[in-house]
């Protein structure tokens, strides 16, 4: 047990640099990532084979994204890196990896927990029609595989990623019919005097808008989503009003939205991490330190995993993270190094918060979604039919409405519709959101096929 060597989950910013942290002590840990390469969501690799530069691929971030992919590359023949890995269970002192159709069983001493994040979305009226993708699906297409989603996209939703998705594909000439933000304008001004703290992602954001414009392409806020139209079984519109109330339609054949990003929880869940409510996030959070440890020993947590702080933090905390656990293992460690990781993380906290500020998950929304909306699209659950059964049956926190109703019962567990739908209760109900608590998390964390279970 005691030469076990350390296993690290997820091969994103945070992951990527904890295995580094770790090989450079001398430590060789297990880098488990169900990708194929490392990389993580910002710096996703393109497949084998494919030519696109580094500039084209990331941008303002190319020489980041090098720094670490090379950081990674050097670093492979010195660790067990297991990628197309899915760790899709954890329970005390082993993990449960899928991999080629094969589980096994994975014992562990300690375990960098590093997962990421996902797209928060909100359902609307059409949402579940194909040719809609969340903006995180809509850059994967882009990024990944070099494909537009679409001829004529509308991007909707709000936060950092629908100006970058948006400019991303205009930069590689994807027809984008239109960014649409759900935020009022007048909130992202207030929010500019925390937003300068950001320094260049600042600069990046105005940066993005301008250029979209300056392609002629509609960008405008405070709009609110009504439906998408259908027509030959696809989407073919996006109908919603605009900042005066006013209901516009715009021809499309695709629409890429979301809301923000939630941190993808279950495995920290099925650790008995205790989470806490964040009023900044408005999402429930694995407990953690400033230096990546949690209550639950063995068990250390960096990156959007705990909490969305952006890729250069990422990095950072996997760092903070993994001398953590070198620490506690009996490593000497550079003091000076810690006390520097931890002030720039809280540098970058402030901004974080400016960021919430500029773009709010727009709660009212999915308050407000009407009773015909799909809301879970696992299980077919309408809002009106998830209201129906929690009202009725007095189901006055999320896990009882999900065992009425079926709603976050499916395949993605809740992953997709979970957020929405604390929100629709909280507001059913007319209760704090915090008084819904969390969707437990559950094994197998992600879809996995039924021989692996039965
Ligand atoms: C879809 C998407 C796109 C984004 N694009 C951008 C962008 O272009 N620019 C930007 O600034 N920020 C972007 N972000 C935010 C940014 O990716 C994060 O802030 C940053 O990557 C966080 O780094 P991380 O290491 O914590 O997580 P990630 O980069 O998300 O890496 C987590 C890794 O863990 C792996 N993983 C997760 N669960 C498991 C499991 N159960 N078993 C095995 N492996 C697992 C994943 O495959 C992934 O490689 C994006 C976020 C998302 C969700």
């Amino acid at each position: 047990m005691g030469d076990r060597p350390p296993i690290v989950i997820g091969a994103g910013p945070a992951g990527s640099r904890a295995a580094v942290t770790l090989a450079a002590a001398g430590l060789a840990p297990i880098v488990i990532d169900e990708a194929p390469a490392s990389g993580g969501q910002i710096y996703r690799r393109a497949p084998a084979g494919f030519t696109r530069p580094y500039r084209s691929l990331y941008g303002f971030d190319a020489a980041k994204a090098r720094r670490q992919h090379e950081m990674f590359d050097g670093i492979r023949s010195s660790i067990d890196y297991r990628p197309d890995t899915l760790v899709w269970d954890l329970k005390p002192g082993a993990l449960h990896c899928l991999a080629g159709g094969q589980s096994r069983e994975v014992p562990y001493r300690d375990v960098i927990l590093a997962p990421g994040a996902r797209d928060r979305i909100i359902p609307f009226p059409g949402w579940t029609l194909p040719g809609i993708y969340t903006l995180g699906g809509a850059q994967i297409a882009l990024k990944h595989q070099g494909c537009a989603i679409g001829r004529r996209i509308v991007f909707m939703g709000t936060g950092p990623l629908l100006y970058l998705v948006a400019y991303q594909y205009a930069k590689a000439g994807g027809g984008v019919a239109a960014v649409l933000d759900t935020t009022p304008f007048a909130a992202q001004r207030r929010a500019v005097p925390g937003l300068l703290r950001g320094g260049g992602t600042f600069a990046k954001g105005l940066w993005y808008v301008a250029a979209l414009r300056a392609r002629g392409i509609v960008v405008a806020n405070g709009i609110r989503p009504v439906a998408a139209e259908e027509r030959d079984a696809a989407v073919s519109a996006f109908v919603y009003r605009n900042a005066a109330g006013k209901q516009r339609r715009l021809a499309c054949d695709a629409i890429a939205f979301g809301f923000g990003l939630s941190s993808e929880t279950q495995l920290a869940d099925l650790a008995e991490i205790p989470f806490a409510f964040d009023p900044v996030q408005q999402q429930f959070l694995p407990e953690r330190d400033s230096t990546g440890r949690t209550p639950v020993r063995g068990i250390y947590l960096a990156g959007d995993g705990g909490g969305i702080a952006g890729a250069d933090a990422a990095e950072l905390a996997g760092e903070r993270t993994a001398l953590a656990l070198l620490e506690d293992r009996g490593h000497d460690v550079d003091k000076p190094r810690l006390a520097a990781i931890e002030r720039t993380l809280r540098q970058s906290a402030g901004f974080r918060v400016a960021l919430e500020a500029a773009f709010p998950f727009p709660a009212d929304l999915a308050a407000d979604m009407s009773d015909e909306t799909i809301l879970c699209r696992c299980e077919g659950v309408t809002a009106g039919e998830f209201r129906r059964e929690a009202r009725a049956l007095d189901a006055d926190e999320i896990n009882r409405a999900k065992a009425f109703s079926r709603c976050g019962m499916g395949r993605c567990q809740g992953r997709v519709c979970g957020p929405a739908a604390a929100v629709v209760l909280a507001a059913a109900l007319k209760l704090p959101l915090e008084r819904m608590g969390r969707l437990r998390g559950q094994p197998p964390v992600k879809p996995i096929p039924m021989a692996v279970v039965t």
